[in-house]
């Protein structure tokens, strides 16, 4: 104990230190106490101990306190008859711990527009500020304890908090506020996106699941795009993004599918696994029922979504990864250029019954996918005729599986296929996805 005041003593002969400063020096020290209620106790039983010896009064050290602000320092020394030396600046501080009323209303002003339920405070301070502090770490031998960074961090959150009625959180904080105190000006305010959960169906032909930048001007807009900057005027990420950024008042909406359909694919049943993504919403607390409503009357037999909820970035990921392995069935119709026998349908049936294709990429996305052989398993397809040359084939396969070359082989880069069985060149003509597994 006598090691703590007697550090602490030597401490204040060299720097001027407020209470949050000086307590901070020792926050390792005893908990369920503040770095304030540190310094001030130490201060005082420094007082107090300088009084002891009433032949011995040591001035030198309440002169010092008296540096500090510490009125009982002042209050002791006029009563000895002694003027109190004035109070200076915090040497690490500044005093800037006491003076946050400015920055506050600055953070207050800027986070007033957005809904959130958490936040976390991060200053940002010039280096100068560790070096300070790590000298007196090193001068007196003080070690595990907290720099003056935590301390704004701490001081500034427990008053936003005390002012919005919103509670500091360390792992996924809705809003992040980066701030300088000596400044008293915001760095960066960091809103964390919020997450909708939901299937999607598409009922048209013509729309891709997300938008494309047109490749001409890379979305800039140019004649090519007829200056929207993208190949199509609609997607199903925009077709939902409309009326989500309405209700949310957010920038920007991302869609993440669990896997995509091809444009000219329907997407039916009980619809595709999503997650769109808004990016700095103004409101959090959305009716998601009544979203759901007016996204499908908005986006009427075009797209439609159900079992919308609050979702995570976490699952955004898992989907991502889950959709690969999910099983999915497809109703193609197929076109052959000869006719086809009922022999050659069960033949097809036969042999695409559990087995595992090898699929080198295809022809129409090589130059945005790696070329690689992907084995992939056909779990079942059956087939129903409509007339010589078409048949309707319900297949059911593994996430992941091209579908349009299982059917035509892609000049042998898919094996086997319809055109390799039937030795009769086979073509997908329409292709709806009917279910995609659970
Ligand atoms: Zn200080």
């Amino acid at each position: 104990m006598l090691a703590l005041l007697d550090k602490s003593k030597k401490i204040l002969e060299e720097y001027t230190l407020c209470d949050y400063c000086l307590g901070r020096q020792f926050s390792n020290l005893a908990t369920g106490t503040t770095n304030k209620d540190r310094g001030i106790s130490i201060k005082l039983v420094l007082a107090m101990s300088s009084t002891v010896e009433k032949e011995q009064v040591d001035i030198e050290l309440l002169q010092n306190l008296s540096k500090t602000g510490a009125i009982f320092a002042k209050k002791t020394l006029k009563k000895l008859g002694f003027t109190p030396e004035e109070t200076q600046k915090c040497f690490l501080c500044e005093g800037k711990i006491e003076e946050l009323e400015e920055l506050l209303q600055e953070i207050i002003e800027e986070i007033n527009e957005y809904e959130f339920e958490s936040f976390l405070i991060g200053s940002v301070l010039d280096n100068n500020f560790y070096v300070k502090e790590n000298e007196i770490k090193d001068k007196f031998g003080l070690h595990g304890t907290e720099y003056l960074k935590q301390e704004f961090n701490r001081e500034i959150g427990k008053k936003i908090s005390k002012k919005t009625n919103k509670r500091t959180e360390f792992n996924t904080p809705d809003i992040i506020i980066e701030c300088n105190p000596f400044s008293s000006k915001i760095v960066e305010v960091k809103i964390r996106s919020a997450y909708i959960y939901g299937r999607y169906n598409k009922y048209i032909r013509t729309i891709p699941q997300t938008h494309w930048d047109c490749r001409n001007c890379k979305g800039k807009g140019c004649e090519k795009c007829n200056f929207t900057g993208k190949n199509y005027a609609e997607s199903v990420e925009e077709l939902m993004a409309k009326t989500v950024l309405e209700v949310t008042k957010g920038e920007k909406a991302v869609l993440h599918g669990s896997g995509r359909e091809d444009i000219d694919v329907r997407m039916l049943g009980s619809g595709r696994p999503f997650v769109l993504e808004v990016k700095k919403p103004r409101i959090r607390k959305i009716d998601l029922k009544k979203l759901e409503e007016q996204i499908n009357e908005e986006a009427k037999n075009k797209i439609k979504v159900n079992n919308l909820r609050i979702s995570s970035k976490k699952e955004v990921v898992k989907i991502k990864t889950k959709s690969q392995q999910l099983s999915k069935k497809y109703k193609a119709i197929v076109e052959f250029k000869n006719d086809v026998s009922d022999e050659i349908i069960r033949k097809i049936e036969e042999i695409l019954k559990d087995i595992t294709l090898n699929q080198k990429t295809p022809t129409r996305v090589k130059h945005r996918r790696a070329d690689i052989i992907r084995k992939k398993k056909v779990h079942e397809v059956k087939c129903k005729r409509i007339d010589e040359k078409h048949i309707e084939a319900i297949i059911t396969c593994e996430g992941g599986t091209y579908v349009k070359e299982l059917i035509s082989g892609d000049e042998g880069r898919t094996e086997p296929s319809f055109t390799e069985i039937a030795k009769n060149s086979a073509e997908c003509i329409e292709l709806d996805v009917l279910e995609i597994e659970e």
